[in-house]
């Protein structure tokens, strides 16, 4: 292949965070700030880590270490003349990771991140208060195998707050209470799941139950095959044709794609929910989640940027590469910085999301197929909310799945997180989707003002928070909250993603090679 020097790790990136909101005038404060009510009593909720899970003894996670450590042996120079320089185009994680790995092997990668932060969609700045504002709430799984295996080469598993082996999910029709799936200890996979879910009472009958798991069992005994026959179906289509029932859609199937991609399931390909199970169920603590210990950039983002320093690397922000220059052999020529500067390296890896990938590929490469497979992908937009409350709202130490139709995932940081505790308020980070009629929602609501997102969210948190949220008339949305509500809204910033992962929608996976 003719682009024998250049790597596109595009395919896994997925959003244009070159597209994002800048960061200073995300933040709007209100113009007055309301008082803790008097007889309001103080969360006695303490935070609490458990311990890490074995998320070692995997074929996944063995697979992941032996690839990682070829880095350090077979892969690794034998001589300066083996070394290469490599141009890495993006500081988000793929970038980072992808730089880190070429320093072990004693390479010298220099990536090249457009933005003042480093990490794309994990990226985090400080607001004029010294809060955090972060790109998107982030839950690392116990079935990352290559995350798992980097932070332990990096010698941050401790950075990870463990939650209790749990799904927790708003109750649609009793606004405020919650109910869980429960994951036993000792059970091993996939009965843990199975389990989980004949214990919970409240979401499905047993005779759902019933009927919902033969259409799944495939994907346990044929695996990936039969996962990847179903990409012509969406997740409401595949529910249809093999007899689920219509009621697992709204309790489980909505929240479970809004979550995976922002997306709704009449939207999303089958395929991504089944690969998702078939990975998360088949490991005993897969799907058991973690929230990092604080901001994304300190704690992520920095080890990784001092890994790469120390052994031979540089990382560079502010440095957006404008194009992609060729030779008439249509190999790389050279990176041609928005500067003027020229980037000449032995080899070159693209991890840019794809939505640039797009607008960056030089024409002599516009007809190969395996640049025309990406036509097919378009990210999708997503907002990302913080909310700081006067008040402490019902805490949960964990991430909530809130089944409420513009909102997928949130989670209290002030509980959930170190950095951000606070015992006396609430701070929400909450993940707005769907955000686009490409979604599946029917309001553009990436073109909306801050306002008008969080007037509407207020809404949806009056139906999670019923007695806590109070009336407020700055937000109408709230019109309706008796006299027991006060938590009032102190402050909030609204993070606007207008192109994040890709859409998976029917078809386009099995389009790609
Ligand atoms: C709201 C939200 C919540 C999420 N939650 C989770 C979660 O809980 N768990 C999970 O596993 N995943 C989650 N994700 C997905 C996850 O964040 C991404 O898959 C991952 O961060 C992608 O990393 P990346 O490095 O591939 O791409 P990106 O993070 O998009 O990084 C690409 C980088 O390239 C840079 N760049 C672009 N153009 C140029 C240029 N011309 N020159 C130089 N640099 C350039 C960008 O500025 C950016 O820093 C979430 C995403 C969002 C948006």
């Amino acid at each position: 292949m003719i682009v024998r020097n250049f790597a596109v790790s595009a395919l896994l990136a997925a959003a244009s965070v070159g597209a994002f909101q800048p960061h200073a005038p995300l933040v709007s404060r209100p113009s007055t700030y309301s008082q803790r009510s008097a007889g309001v009593s103080r969360s006695t909720l303490v935070m609490r880590d458990f311990p890490k899970p074995n998320v070692e003894d995997t074929d996944n996670y063995r697979f992941a270490t032996e690839q990682s450590a070829q880095f350090k042996s077979t892969l690794r120079v034998k001589n300066d003349s083996q070394k290469k320089s490599v141009a890495i185009i993006g500081g988000g994680l793929s970038g980072l990771a992808c730089a880190k790995y070429l320093t072990d092997a004693g390479h010298e990668p220099t990536v090249y991140e457009a933005r003042d932060v480093l990490g794309g969609k994990v990226s985090a700045w400080q607001d004029e208060d010294g809060d955090w504002i972060e790109t998107g709430l982030h839950i690392f799984f116990g079935a990352y195998p290559n995350v798992m295996n980097m932070f332990a080469e990096l010698g941050i598993h401790d950075r990870l707050q463990w939650k209790i082996h749990q799904m927790i999910f708003a109750m649609q029709e009793l606004p405020g209470e919650f109910t869980t799936f429960d994951f036993i200890p000792g059970i091993p996979a996939p009965f843990n799941f199975g389990l989980a879910i004949l214990m919970n009472q409240k979401m499905l009958t047993l005779g759902e139950k019933i009927q919902t798991a033969p259409p799944l069992i495939p994907m346990l005994i044929e695996g990936q095959p039969f996962i990847d026959a179903q990409d012509e179906l969406s997740v409401t289509e595949f529910m249809r044709k093999y007899g689920m029932p219509e009621r697992i859609n709204e309790e489980v199937f909505i929240a479970m794609a809004k979550a995976l991609d922002f997306i709704d399931p009449d939207k999303l390909s089958m395929t991504v929910v089944l690969t998702a199970m078939n990975r998360f169920l088949n490991e005993s603590n897969g799907l058991q989640m973690a929230f990092l210990d604080g901001n994304q950039s300190d704690r992520v983002c920095k080890p990784m940027t001092d890994h790469i320093e120390k052994n031979g690397g540089k990382v560079l922000v502010n440095s957006p590469i404008k194009e992609i220059v060729t030779n008439e052999d249509g190999s790389v020529k050279h990176l041609l910085l928005r500067s003027g500067e020229e980037i000449v390296a032995d080899e070159y890896v693209s991890a840019m999301p794809v939505d640039i990938v797009k607008r960056m590929t030089p024409k002599r490469w516009q007809n190969m197929p395996y640049f025309r497979q990406l036509d097919e992908l378009e990210g999708i937009p997503v907002i990302n909310l913080h909310m700081w409350f006067d008040k402490k709202l019902k805490a949960v130490d964990h991430l909530c799945f809130s089944r409420s139709p513009l909102l997928s995932v949130y989670a209290d940081m002030s509980v959930t997180c170190k950095e951000y505790e606070d015992p006396d308020k609430s701070m929400l980070e909450l993940v707005f989707a769907p955000c686009s009629p490409l979604a599946g929602g029917n309001v553009n609501w990436i073109s909306k003002s801050d306002e008008e997102i969080i007037d509407a969210t207020m809404g949806e948190l009056a139906r999670l928070f019923p007695t806590e949220i109070a009336n407020d008339p700055k937000w109408p949305a709230t019109c309706e909250q008796g006299p027991a509500g006060t938590a009032k809204l102190l402050k909030y910033a609204v993070v606007k993603v207008p192109r994040s992962v890709y859409a998976a929608i029917p078809g386009e996976l099995s389009s790609l090679s």
